[in-house]
């Protein structure tokens, strides 16, 4: 009995048929099947002496034949099963630069070993020269090849076409591609089926009845694809030994094969074109140095072939070849010997006893080596090492983990120390902050819920801690409309800084009191704050006041003497009678002078005490030109583009009128103008004024570092400052636009800004335009 493993692929038609159509008991053979999917399975079997044949890739069989320590030499020649001229599919038709741009590709291949990988590989290498590409190569079974293929970084796929019929879809290059290898009629066997050198040794005869089997099988199918009557299938059951694929796949696999006029299988086989194929490209990866001469005697088919044509039973053991090369080197399995499988029952029991001891935490246990038999003792020694090996490994990882535990306790200590600290400077910080001289509460940067407040304030407020939980600061300012000064719940990454001089404050008793205050951000994670001081102001304000009386009074004490002086002395000055010489007159003019000068002196003192009342003035109302406000602008605060090479551009329509104030306008203006040189580096700036037909358009725009459209909005918000590297340098504090965006509105007007990134921002103003009748 001969028990044959093939592989699920179609390769192993042949010796299919010739089972179920009874071609090898018409040969006096008597064989059984099985069916695998991997070749590597079927080299083990073989091996093991468990199978007599098995199919295996070509190139698998002489890999391993090579090996220096593969017992496979035993494997004999057998028969070629099929031809395989490799289909090189691509998914896509490539340019060799294509190639070598990308590196990642792989390619499916049925066998790592196979034919078909040495063909990819070769053709590769023929395509592009220059750019040797890697390409990995992947085992895959049949039935996966299409799945691989889909991914994207499969270059193609290096398969047969009997095997994978969705292929027809794809680019086939053997049809246009001039790779020499491809273009070959050489016919190259992918497949053998080989016989182990004991089977041969001990079944010579039955051996050649199969390969004549076989051979009548491979006859039987080229005439029956060549007939191309699909019925000759029908009634043989292929489904078992192909069980991924259906009977009428199986038939599609066969006539869509473009060599199904040359006949699909053959067993005449020309092992030259491998020979080449062999010693270019698979000689690189056995490492050991081999002339094609080696595996000449190994894929020497001719004897066979010859002694198969009479179709007689012949013993293949007479073949000279079998007898010379690589079956010289064959040797028979050793039998089993029943001593040294004893020895081996007691080794599996004993190892079994430790490996249990070791579960249940006793490391010390060791297999016995006295006894002298010696593959015993050898492996037992081998056992024992192995677990010594564990054990110190163990030992190591224990002093680890007791380093590990020592610098846990370190850190923990640390951490103790630190918390410690912690909750002292805590402390320290609660204990100036209630006992400070200054009222300071804390409030939530969200809400404006006043969370703390010291001694000092709840002494100057007369609130209680409780009375304060339910406040907010909001709640005591008195008009100021503090939220929008300050945004709650807004952007919290910012510091922020902002004094509020004379609010007045709601006190518990319902007076009030003015006071200074000032808000100072600080940043507790996750959470912002704000600490607000507040300053009573009545003995500020007490002390301007008598500072202003003070000057005020004695500027206009100064002032009636001082216009009796200049009274009498414009008398003296002017009565042309009196007797004077030139000196006296010289003299009288140094009088008139000084005079002058201290006359100018007073006023000047006087016209500052009165400034308040004259600021007051400047916020009135009226109707004004705005042009030579803009131009002030300019002119004041130009000095800030020194040591920057910039151009300006102003053109200012004269003659408009706007209502509002003046002060508030020239702030407007000034905010946007200090922007524009802040921000720009080198350019231009330009400011224009148009009139439109209802309004005036504003427009200052400059070619600086530019607004991210993202912040486009944010840049209105108080205390906002695009979070970026430049900008930290240039430095500001977010108020300006805001305050601009606040005065354009109350003036009834608009503002918006264009601006890209890297090449300038422009902002423009409109404002309605007024008529005096208005
Ligand atoms: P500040 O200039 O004090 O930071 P602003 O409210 O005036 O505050 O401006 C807010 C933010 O808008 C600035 O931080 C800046 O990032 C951006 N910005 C304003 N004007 C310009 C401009 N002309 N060019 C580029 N960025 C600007």
């Amino acid at each position: 009995m001969i028990n044959l493993c093939i592989t699920s692929r179609i390769s192993s038609l042949p010796i299919v048929i010739a089972h179920l159509k009874g071609y090898f008991s018409e040969y006096e053979t008597n064989v059984s099947i099985q069916s695998i999917t991997h070749h590597k399975a079927i080299l083990a079997l073989l091996e093991a002496g468990r199978i007599e044949a098995g199919e295996i890739p070509s190139i698998a069989y002489l890999h391993e034949c090579f090996l220096k320590k593969s017992r496979i030499k035993r494997i004999y020649k057998g028969i070629p099963l099929y031809r395989s001229p490799l289909s090189y599919y691509s998914r896509f038709r490539f340019q060799a630069s294509d190639l070598s741009r990308s590196k990642g590709y792989f390619i499916p291949v049925p066998h790592f070993h196979s034919v078909e990988r040495l063909l990819a590989e070769k053709f590769l290498e023929d395509y592009a020269p220059k750019n040797p590409v890697k390409v990995r190569f992947m085992d895959t079974p049949s039935f996966l090849e299409e799945k691989e293929f889909l991914r994207p970084g499969c270059l193609g796929l290096a398969s047969d076409p009997l095997l994978s019929p969705f292929l027809k879809n794809y680019h086939d290059f053997r049809d246009e591609e001039a790779s020499p290898l491809l273009n070959s009629s050489g016919f190259i066997p992918s497949t053998l089926l080989a016989f182990s050198g004991d089977c041969i040794l001990k079944m010579g005869r039955q051996v050649s009845g199969v390969l004549l089997a076989i051979k009548k099988a491979i006859d039987f199918i080229n005439e029956a694809s060549l007939s191309s009557n699909p019925k000759v299938w029908d009634d043989l059951n292929l489904h078992q030994y192909y069980p991924h694929l259906r009977t009428s796949d199986v038939k599609n696999i066969i006539f869509a094969n473009p060599l199904v006029q040359k006949g699909v299988f053959s067993y005449e086989v020309n092992t030259d074109t491998l020979s080449p194929l062999l010693k270019d490209n698979y000689f690189r990866v056995i490492r050991r140095i081999m002339t094609p001469d080696t595996i000449r005697p190994l894929l020497n088919f001719e004897e066979i072939l010859e002694a198969l044509a009479p179709k007689k039973l012949f013993d293949v053991r007479k073949l000279s070849s079998f007898q010379s090369g690589g079956a010289k080197e064959q040797h028979a399995p050793s039998l089993i010997n029943y001593r040294k499988l004893n020895a081996i029952r007691h080794l599996i029991v004993d190892v079994n006893s430790v490996a249990l001891d070791v579960l249940q935490g006793n490391f010390q246990s060791r297999l016995n080596t006295e006894e002298n038999l010696l593959l015993d003792n050898r492996v037992k020694v081998i056992i024992n090492a192995m677990i010594d090996s564990f054990n110190s490994t163990f030992a190591m990882q224990k002093e680890e983990i007791a380093e590990l535990e020592n610098l846990i306790s370190i850190l923990e200590i640390k951490l103790d120390r630190s918390a410690v600290d912690l909750q002292y400077s805590e402390e320290k910080y609660r204990y100036l902050f209630e006992f400070s001289r200054e009222a300071i509460a804390l409030v939530d940067a969200d809400t404006g819920n006043i969370l703390e407040a010291n001694h000092q304030f709840r002494h100057l407020t007369g609130y209680t801690r409780a009375d304060l939980t339910k406040l907010t600061i909001e709640d005591i300012i008195i008009g100021e409309q503090i939220s929008s000064q300050i945004n709650f719940n807004q952007d919290n990454t910012q510091d922020t800084m902002l004094s509020l001089p004379d609010v007045n404050i709601l006190l518990k008793d319902g007076s009030t009191i003015g006071v200074d205050l000032s808000f100072a951000s600080i940043l507790l994670s996750p959470r912002k704050r704000y600490q607000v001081q507040f300053r009573p102001n009545s003995e500020r304000k007490e002390q301007e006041r008598l500072q202003h009386e003070f000057i005020s009074n004695v500027s206009h004490e100064l002032r009636s003497p001082m216009t009796n002086i200049r009274g009498y002395l414009e008398f003296f000055k002017s009565d042309k009678t009196l007797p004077y010489n030139a000196e006296h007159l010289n003299m009288l003019e140094v009088i008139d002078k000084n005079a002058k000068r201290l006359n100018f002196l007073i006023e000047n003192m006087l016209k500052l005490t009165t400034s308040r009342e004259k600021e007051r003035e400047d916020e009135v109302v009226e109707f004004f030109d705005p042009v030579p406000i803009i131009e002030d602008v300019i002119h004041m605060n130009s000095h800030l583009a020194k040591g920057k090479t910039l151009e300006w551009d102003i053109s200012l329509k004269k003659g408009l009128l706007i209502k509002g104030i003046r002060f508030e306008f020239s702030q407007i203006v000034t905010n946007l103008y200090i922007n524009a040189l802040k921000y720009t580096f080198k350019g231009k700036i330009s400011v224009t004024l148009i009139s439109l037909p209802n309004s005036m358009e504003l427009t200052v725009s400059d070619t600086g570092i530019g607004i991210d459209a993202n912040y486009k909005n944010q840049i209105f918000d108080r205390f906002f400052r695009i979070p970026s590297t430049d900008n930290r340098k240039i430095g500001g504090t977010g108020l300006g636009l805001s305050i601009v965006k606040s005065l354009v509105e109350k003036m009834g007007g608009e503002i918006y800004v264009e601006s890209k990134l890297g090449e300038g921002s422009t902002f423009k103003v409109s404002l309605p335009l007024a008529s005096i009748s208005s």
